[in-house]
């Protein structure tokens, strides 16, 4: 978790920053059962927290509220006793009043006394007036004329009689033992002089107080000094006590008949230990419609009135300070639920933007190591290449010098070959021509001049031959493409034709001729033309030489025109041109012939000839039998004024 380190983690420019990437980095490393047991105990704490808060504050709200709500009813009892406190005083200061007191045993006065008790209560709007004698007797009531009136009662037991007879102003909560109604007692001493002459006593309703305070929508109790409840809100809680009296308390009521003690009973409730500060209790609530029996929260306040020797207490109802808690730890948790929610994002969203920084990172560090190795890859493949080629310029170096070399030699070795076949060509008839020489002297020296004469003839011939090889090998030194010019074809056949018929007939051969009636006419020269033909044709008579019949020795010329070409094929009937040597009959110096008949120079000097004239000459075998050589040669169209030129 220390140890990772990142990009952004390196920079920053607050604290808080750096606070909240700390936290990011811790949640990015975190296990999941780490970030669910945190996230749990940041929503127990947001809960406990919010709880208190929460709780405090609403009920605090409601305690402000029950506050001015018991401030209301406090003024509004205490408006209530005002008014009823004043009846008895101003009614013990009228004469008449005095007057009927001093007179209480006299039955008009008794009579007068009812009526005016009675008339006092209407206006006053009270529960009852009534005139007591010193001696606790009621001697006249403004119900004296009811069921059960109380007149003829004594009430000296009660504590206000007591009081007023004693000159103060008595006041006292009890339920009335005749009316069975309860009633705040006002008591007030009628004087005369310094003599009590008895009390003038108004007792309040209570119960429309109590339905006053039963309107609002908190409970109010008011309770006496013993914490006797005697008016609530709630009928139920009428005469129970907020604690367990105690034995003096409870002789007291008894001898006061403040209250039937077996009407008393304790009010249930608990205070739960709180320590928010704000009074508490717990009631016990029986089944109320579609509430379920069990027990109600109540936020107590109390306040105590002096002068009315009594308590009221407000009791509200803290559901609704509840379900606000409870709404707002609802809300907190939500909340706190959605920022952990928003910050597990966030810190996915962190992880995955830094992983992918990092992958890139590694991507680029990768590409960049690919990136040298090629280059190196490339620069060690260049220094190869230029190694190679090197070596190829220096084999190819070598290769010109073997090859110039092999040249040289290929060159020397013909010129060997050329210089064995011409000084044999030559030596022949020169040792002929020596031996024809040294029998002519002899003969001369014997006067057989004829025979010496016969052997000069021989002389000659023999060197015509050997200026004929001459004037063959000086046909390769000629200058290529000598002067050509249109020729007609067929006046070439007819002189070469002519000029070996000596040959032919001596050979016993016949010559077909095959040729269209008109000339045709050839780009060439004409001796160097019947040079070829010649060759062709003395070449194909000793072909034939050994075959056995004058019938069977034919040459077959044929000439024909076409696509701009003149062609003359020669054909023979001899033995045809061996099969391995087709493709050599050309090259200088190839002869099948023997030593003396054939240089081997006729068919590569024609070839020559014509390749000068931009023509082609091939040999092949007649598949009927002889050779056949095909000469083709560019055609002329010939205009009149112009002949051949050779
Ligand atoms: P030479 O006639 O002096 O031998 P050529 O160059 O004229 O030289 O001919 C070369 C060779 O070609 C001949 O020796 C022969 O073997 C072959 N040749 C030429 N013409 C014919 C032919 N008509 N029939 C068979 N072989 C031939």
């Amino acid at each position: 978790m220390a140890g990772r380190k990142t990009a952004t983690q390196q920079t920053g420019p607050g604290v808080a920053g750096l606070g909240l990437r700390r936290i990011f980095v811790r949640l990015e490393s975190a296990r999941p059962w780490q970030a669910v047991a945190v996230a749990a105990a940041l929503s127990a704490a947001i809960a406990w927290l919010a709880h208190g808060w929460s709780e405090r504050i609403f009920l605090e709200e409601t305690r402000e509220r029950a506050r001015a709500a018991l401030d209301v009813y406090t003024q509004g009892l205490d408006g209530a006793l005002r008014k009823y406190e004043v009846v008895p005083a101003l009614l013990a200061r009228r004469a008449e009043v005095l007057d009927l007191f001093r007179h209480h045993g006299d039955g008009r006065a008794v009579a007068r006394a009812n009526r005016l008790t009675e008339e006092v209560n209407r206006t006053a709007d009270a529960e009852d007036v009534y005139f007591m004698a010193p001696d606790g007797m009621t001697f006249a009531a403004s119900n004296w004329a009811a069921e059960r009136p109380f007149v003829g009662k004594n009430f000296s037991y009660r504590p206000y009689f007591r009081d007023a007879m004693a000159g103060k102003l008595g006041r006292y909560f009890a339920l009335g033992t005749t009316s069975n109604k309860r009633g705040y007692y006002f008591a007030y001493p009628v004087r005369d002089g310094e003599e009590a002459l008895g009390a003038v006593v108004v007792k309040m309703n209570v119960d429309r107080i109590e339905q006053a305070l039963a309107s609002g929508k908190d409970e109010v109790i008011v309770t006496d000094a013993n914490g006797v409840v005697f008016i609530a809100s709630k009928p139920d809680w009428r005469f129970k006590t907020l604690g367990p009296l105690s034995p003096e308390a409870l002789a007291e009521i008894g001898r006061n008949r403040q209250y039937p003690v077996e009407l008393l009973s304790t009010l249930e409730l608990k205070r739960p230990a709180d320590e928010s500060g704000f009074d508490l209790i717990e009631v016990a609530a029986a089944k109320d419609g579609d509430r379920p029996a069990g027990t109600v929260e109540y936020l107590i306040e109390a306040k105590h009135m002096p002068t009315a020797g009594w308590t009221v207490h407000i009791l509200a109802g803290t559901g609704w300070a509840r379900s606000q808690v409870t709404t707002t730890v609802a809300i907190s948790l939500l909340v706190c639920l959605l920022a952990i929610l928003l910050l597990a994002v966030v810190a996915q969203r962190r992880r995955r933007l830094v992983e992918r920084i990092e992958l890139q990172a590694s991507a680029a560090a990768q590409l960049e190591r690919q990136v040298r190795e090629r280059t190196a890859d490339l620069s060690e493949s260049n220094l190869r290449l230029g190694a190679e080629v090197a070596e190829r310029k220096a084999t190819e170096a070598a290769l010109r010098q073997t090859q110039s070399e092999l040249v040289q030699a290929g060159k020397l070795a013909a010129l060997g070959q050329m210089s064995a076949a011409i000084s044999h060509e030559f030596n022949q008839p020169l040792a002929a021509i020596r031996s024809y020489a040294d029998n002519a002297a002899q003969l001369i020296d014997r006067g057989r001049d004829e025979e010496a004469r016969a052997n000069c003839d021989r002389i000659r011939d023999l060197t015509e031959r050997v200026a004929e090889i001459g004037k063959h090998l000086s046909a390769f030194a000629r200058k290529p493409r000598s002067e050509s010019g249109p020729v007609a074809f067929n006046a070439v056949i007819d002189d070469t034709l002519a000029f070996l018929r000596g040959r032919i007939g001596q050979a016993g051969a016949a010559v077909d001729l095959d040729r269209p009636s008109q000339d045709l006419y050839v780009q060439a020269g004409s001796v160097r033309l019947q040079q070829v033909l010649t060759n062709l044709l003395l070449n194909a008579l000793d072909a034939m030489e050994g075959a056995p019949g004058a019938g069977s020795k034919r040459i077959e010329i044929a000439l024909r025109e076409g696509d701009g070409q003149v062609r003359m094929t020669v054909r023979d009937h001899g033995p045809g041109i061996p099969a391995d040597a087709v493709g050599q009959v050309f090259d200088p110096f190839f002869t099948t012939k023997e030593v003396g008949k054939g240089l081997g120079l006729g068919l590569s000097i024609s070839y020559n000839i014509v390749k000068d004239f931009g023509g082609g000459l091939t040999a092949d075998n007649h598949p009927g039998g002889g050779a056949v050589f095909t000469l083709t040669l560019p055609a002329y169209r010939p205009e009149p004024a112009r002949e051949a030129a050779e």
